[in-house]
């Protein structure tokens, strides 16, 4: 047969479009995406059949079989994956709580729904249910901020990169601001001290050592210029040894004297005292209010656990030009985020509540023991998974539940080991590694990380359902054999 008779006995891709089963398709896919992946799948068969030599006929007759009876599986599988959100949800098995890759902190059930209910519909975002007029955006938000932090005002933006631009234009463009060399960050994600300095239109009058700086460096640079100090959280590195930091209060003093302000950024926004749950202090946006910063920012989705966005707190006078800064418009938060942060914050009213409410929180004040009654538990539940209906089948894998350490991530307590446990699986007759990426390929991804030969499953960022899921994933040991799936 030659090779151009082979082609045309594949169908046409009118008749494929004809057929009911396409029609089907076309009510759940629409037109236009059905006829595309009626082409794609021809195309794959053609591709294929292009690969066979043109004298090969029994190689081709059989090529030709297979495209014919696989086709229509062919055209369903490529509308499924092409239907799959490309940004979907992962099981994270990291131990890294403040996983930036995998979006940073998730958020609780409760704000979550209250989310939904506001942005599924209308509200009262800046509209004044008193008078029936256009009100101010998100008041309702800042109030329970400033009742929290104890601010006086408080606003909110994109994100902590975006609110410390808006603080640096509002307050000190064409200025400059007085700032630590020990307190020059950067954080990942191309966010500098100094760059975002110069974005906002600000000089960086740069003081004293990377190790020692005192008040007195700070004073000596006050000049004409100086529109305000700046002090900067070093959220993820330490200056350990013969070090002098300054503090809040000292410059709070300074501006006793200077009358300009003192602006803080405290990267993460923690509001509860970590060092309660045995994890090392870091500072609280209270702390930072009571000892007279008059402007401080902090990020919504790190420790706070939060949605992402930039939250400003302090002085009304400050924070009221900053809203009038056109800037403020440019960066401004949409409705989805004002109304999570506002239902956040609330849980933060009750402090103990927050610690087992919010997500964020709980994972990392979980007991070393709790989780490793979990780890234990789905161990057992793999074990038994695996082996499946054959009771005395192969062993696809060794597992075992190994100490191990998670971390705050996000840039957050970058020196805290946090002593956790995870599900170790050592497979027999594959690579740990090629277990991690097919892991990874599931329709809901489980992430881990390798350690020796083992694929570790940190148990503290791995929720109830999350366990149960992957006893699934691991069912008859199918993931777990030689040949590719
Ligand atoms: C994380 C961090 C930022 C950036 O915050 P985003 O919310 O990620 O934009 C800025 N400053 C400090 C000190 C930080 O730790």
């Amino acid at each position: 047969m030659e090779k151009n008779e082979i082609y045309r006995r594949l169908p046409r891709v009118d008749s494929l479009m004809k057929e009911k089963e396409t029609e089907e398709l076309v009510k759940e896919y629409g037109y236009d995406c059905v006829l595309d992946a009626v082409r794609r799948a021809l195309d794959a068969a053609r591709e294929e059949l292009g690969y066979c030599a043109a004298d090969a006929e029994e190689e081709l007759a059989e090529t030709l079989g297979r495209s014919l009876s696989g086709i229509r599986n062919k055209i369903r599988e490529i509308l499924c994956r092409e239907n799959r959100m490309n940004l979907m949800p992962v099981v994270n098995g990291t131990g890294i709580i403040l996983h930036t890759g995998l979006g940073r902190a998730p958020l609780g059930r409760e704000v979550l729904l209250h989310a939904g209910q506001v942005a599924g519909g209308y509200s009262d975002l800046e509209f004044d249910l008193e008078t029936g007029k256009r009100g101010e955006r998100c008041l309702n938000f800042e109030e329970t901020v400033c009742r929290v932090t104890g601010a006086e005002a408080a606003m909110a933006v994109n994100n902590n990169a975006a609110a410390m631009l808006l603080i640096l234009s509002a307050l000190a463009s064409g200025g400059e601001v007085v700032v630590s060399r020990g307190e020059l960050v950067e954080i990942g994600g191309g966010f500098r001290i100094p760059e975002i300095m110069e974005l906002g239109g600000a000089a960086l009058r740069e003081v004293g050592t990377t190790n020692r700086t005192c008040p007195e460096d700070y004073r000596r640079a006050v000049c004409q210029e100086t529109k305000a100090f700046l002090k900067v959280h070093t959220s993820n590195y330490r200056i350990i040894g013969y070090t002098r930091e300054t503090t809040l209060e000292e410059l709070a003093e300074l501006k006793e004297e200077t009358g300009l302000p003192v602006i803080q950024d405290l990267g993460s926004g923690v509001l509860v005292d970590l060092g309660k749950y045995g994890l090392a202090r870091e500072p609280m946006v209270q702390e930072s209010v009571r000892s007279g910063a008059d402007v401080v920012s902090f990020s919504g989705d790190k420790l706070l656990g939060g949605p992402q966005a930039g939250i400003i707190v302090g002085k009304k006078k400050y924070i009221e030009k900053m809203k009038r800064h056109p800037l403020a418009r440019a960066l401004r938060i949409d409705k989805f985020t004002a109304a999570a942060l506002e239902a956040v914050f609330r849980q933060y009213l009750d402090p103990e509540k927050a610690a087992e409410k919010i997500p964020v929180l709980r994972m990392l004040t979980r007991p070393a023991e709790e989780i490793r009654a979990d780890a234990e538990n789905l161990a057992e539940r793999l074990r038994t998974s695996i082996r499946g209906d054959a009771p005395d089948g192969a062993e696809g894998a060794r597992i075992t539940v190994e100490e191990c350490v998670s971390r705050a991530g996000g840039g957050s307590l970058p020196e805290q080991d946090i002593p956790s446990y995870a599900v170790a699986v050592d497979p027999a007759d594959i690579p740990a590694g090629e277990l991690a990426a097919r892991l990874r390929r599931l329709e809901l991804p489980v992430i881990g990380y390798l350690s020796g030969e083992k694929l570790f499953l940190d148990m503290r960022t791995i929720g109830e359902k999350d366990a149960g899921y992957i006893a699934e994933v691991f069912r008859a040991g199918e993931i777990l054999r030689k040949e590719a799936r």
